[in-house]
């Protein structure tokens, strides 16, 4: 290609990117989670650009394959106040994911770590606390020995999600970053993490909480899977996945945008197929966007239970899971277990010098690639390393999100799948 035009469409391509991260994390996808459809929004969008590169699909003329899933969701109201003071939801407070729905104002228990440090005391504290919040402050460990922790720890527990203890709900203080999840059930009771640096925990006496939580045990969400034929005539397919979903909502405001997880994984496989349609490859390419990742890779448990291709003719299958930054490089899960292969693609970087780092790693089960690693499939798992510390929470942003060595990156994965 002319270098004027090369540089063109690589320019072209940044600005496809930008637009379609853009989208993905944008309000009207409702963070690509089970609440008002984020996923059944996210998954036609990516259906869409499928269709636009002439993706042959999967499924019986269709590019969905639909499964079903269990689910908590928080799709009504979600407020907490601290005596007087509205606490900012995903901010100052997150709800866990297995809460139930709990609506009242409450008296608040307040105690210390050392407070619930042996049998005698934490069972004085369940008796007081009978029709109350505990607020537990987490925030100092102070001088505790390894058995006290211990201790602690199993007390903390129990207070968490014992359904023996019978007490209103608990309040964690802590100073540890909001780090929300997505989960398939319910505890009996609610837990709030609060990081409010400038409330003082011992001033607390009561909560005042209003939050609707649902259990959905059979939603109805769907993979994205489509192909590209190869010019070699093989049957023997390369697979490229990345999961779209992401946390969805908290409430009917609060939304988790995933941008860097992983609606940067999703952008650089749709770049990796848009580049595929217009440059046959040798082999089948298969391209797998999965729901239901965030909730325990669901949705590749899923596609490996009803396989769409036969796993024995994969090749070689290479997961994208947070492709936004890369400051420090990328890493390669199961790079020492394929290390033929993992050795080829650290030697095309240091030809090529395209990211600053290829670092190893051993194998984890950690995202999409594993259920298809476990089945015997030849798989990494790749992601950028650097750059934003944002991560299942409500500043994973696309407006911050740096896609440093995106151009890069896939520079290096076309030549990485042209050696096969
Ligand atoms: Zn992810």
């Amino acid at each position: 290609m002319h270098l004027a035009l090369a540089f063109n469409a690589a320019a072209q391509d940044m600005d496809y990117s930008r637009k379609v991260i853009q989208t993905l994390t944008s309000a009207a996808f409702k963070g690509r989670g089970y609440v008002a459809n984020g996923d059944q929004i996210a998954s036609a969008f990516i259906a869409r650009e499928f269709e636009k590169s002439h993706l042959i699909p999967l499924n019986k003329g269709s590019y969905f394959q639909d499964f079903q899933l269990s689910v908590n969701t928080f799709p009504g109201k979600v407020r907490v106040k601290l005596n007087n003071t509205k606490l900012k939801t995903a901010v100052d407070y997150l709800i866990d994911a297995t809460s139930p729905a709990v609506h009242g104002k409450f008296k608040v228990v307040t105690v210390g770590r050392a407070d619930i440090n042996t049998p005698e005391k934490f069972e004085s504290l369940i008796h007081k606390a009978a029709a109350s919040f505990i607020l537990l402050d987490n925030r100092d460990a102070g001088k505790e020995s390894a058995e006290e922790q211990r201790i602690i720890s199993a007390h903390v527990r129990a207070l968490r999600s014992s359904e023996k203890l019978n007490f209103k709900g608990l309040i964690i203080f802590t100073t540890e970053k909001l780090t929300w999840t997505t989960l398939t059930y319910q505890n009996s009771r609610p837990v709030i993490q609060v990081n409010k640096p400038r409330l003082d925990p011992k001033t607390i006496q009561t909560i005042t909480v209003d939050v609707d939580s649902k259990l959905v045990p059979d939603y109805q969400t769907r993979n994205v899977a489509g192909m590209i034929k190869g010019y070699s005539g093989s049957d023997s397919t390369l697979v490229i996945t990345a999961h779209y979903d992401h946390l969805g909502m908290l409430g009917r405001k609060v939304y988790f945008p995933g941008a860097n997880d992983n609606a940067s994984g999703t952008t650089f496989m749709l770049n990796l197929l848009r580049y595929y349609a217009q440059y046959q490859p040798k082999y089948n390419t298969v391209f797998i966007a999965f729901s239901g990742e965030e909730i325990g890779l669901l949705g590749s448990k899923a596609f490996v239970k009803n396989p769409l291709i036969d796993l024995k003719k994969i090749k070689f299958l290479v997961n994208f899971d947070l492709a936004g930054t890369g400051e420090e490089g990328i890493k390669v899960v199961n790079g020492t277990i394929f290390r033929k292969q993992f050795d080829l693609l650290s030697k095309l970087n240091t030809q090529y010098q395209l990211v600053p780092k290829v670092e190893i790693r051993d194998e984890a089960c950690k995202s999409d690639h594993c259920p298809f690693y476990q089945q015997g499939v030849p798989s990494f798992f790749i992601y950028t390393m650097g750059g934003i510390q944002a991560y299942h929470d409500v500043y994973d942003k696309a407006e911050t999100l740096p896609l440093t060595e995106f151009e890069h990156y896939f520079q290096l994965m076309v030549k990485f799948f042209a050696t096969f």
